[in-house]
């Protein structure tokens, strides 16, 4: 929004959103990373006003019960979907969009509000500060922001609101963040233990990717740039979700999900990966 200090840009290629200045930043961080890109035209601002002006809506749905899916249209940035989990002491809304209007902010407050907000990681941020400001708590700084401290150095729009964590953070009863690293060194799935009817939920982002005909996940350095993880990168992403109880994967985009039998998904999808990447496996018309 703009205030007397300038604007809160928001890149346009990734969504994410900077603290308000009188010109937008040099460059987006996010993008000129080697993880992201800068399109061919060049870097490209806009701010909540002009999106709102160019009429773009936000959507809700409800993937299961106490879970909801918020979408931009037409999309912002990587166009992913924000997920909103409902808990007794308000809702936890995970990996916003770069955009939110007054009545997605409605949406909120008419299921309790929020208790926190929370990342997959820095691609997915969106207008996360925008949200945890419109929802302070009762000593008057916004929602808790639950930010990795191994991704310290990636947060755009820090302030009173954020919550570090390292390895393992509740958040609320039953949903935990469990940091994997991989694709980021803080890139995290929110574990809802008490989702798909009881036998536990992974909200992902890009941590793994659910792919198309959701029978299958992988796991990047770079999903747009194509780069591969490196196997202990791999092992280490494993070795996180140990022990964990899940059987459903959201993914990071509307219609992505793993509905059932993800620990297995994950781990033959794994040992597949693994055999290309380390080439274990071959094509018989090549060798
Ligand atoms: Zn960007
Ligand atoms: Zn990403």
């Amino acid at each position: 929004m703009g205030t007397a200090a300038g604007t809160a840009w928001i890149c346009r290629t990734c969504g994410n959103q900077y603290p308000p200045t009188p010109t937008p930043p040099k460059e987006c961080r996010i993008c000129v990373d080697d993880r992201q890109y800068v399109p061919a035209g060049g870097q490209e601002w806009t701010s909540l006003q002009q999106l709102a002006g160019e009429r773009r809506r936000t959507e809700w749905a409800e993937l299961e019960p106490g879970l909801f899916q918020l979408t931009i249209h037409p999309s912002i940035g990587i166009g992913h979907r924000g997920l909103l989990v409902r808990t007794p002491g308000g809702g936890i809304l995970w990996d916003p969009p770069g955009y939110l209007d007054a009545s997605a902010e409605a949406f909120v407050r008419e299921r309790g509000g929020l208790a926190g907000l929370a990342r997959s990681h820095p691609h997915l941020c969106g207008v996360l500060a925008e949200w945890s400001a419109r929802f302070p708590d009762a000593d008057g700084a916004g929602a808790p922001m639950w930010l990795p401290r191994r991704d310290a150095a990636w947060v755009l729009r820090p302030g009173d609101a954020v919550r570090w964590w390292d390895d393992r953070q509740e958040v609320a009863p039953g949903v935990t963040l469990i940091r994997c690293g991989g694709h980021f060194a803080g890139s995290a799935v929110l574990h809802l233990a008490d989702a798909a009817d009881g036998r536990g939920a992974l909200l992902v982002g890009d941590t793994m990717m659910v792919l198309a005909g959701n029978r299958r996940v992988s796991f990047m350095r770079s999903y747009p740039m194509l780069l591969p993880l490196p196997e202990r990168y791999l092992d280490a992403l494993l070795a996180a979700l140990e022990g964990v109880r899940y059987d459903r994967i959201y993914g990071a985009w509307a219609g992505l999900v793993v509905p059932e039998g993800a620990r297995e998904v994950v781990a033959r999808s794994a040992q597949l990966y693994r055999s290309w990447l380390t080439g274990a496996a071959r094509d018989p018309d090549q060798d």
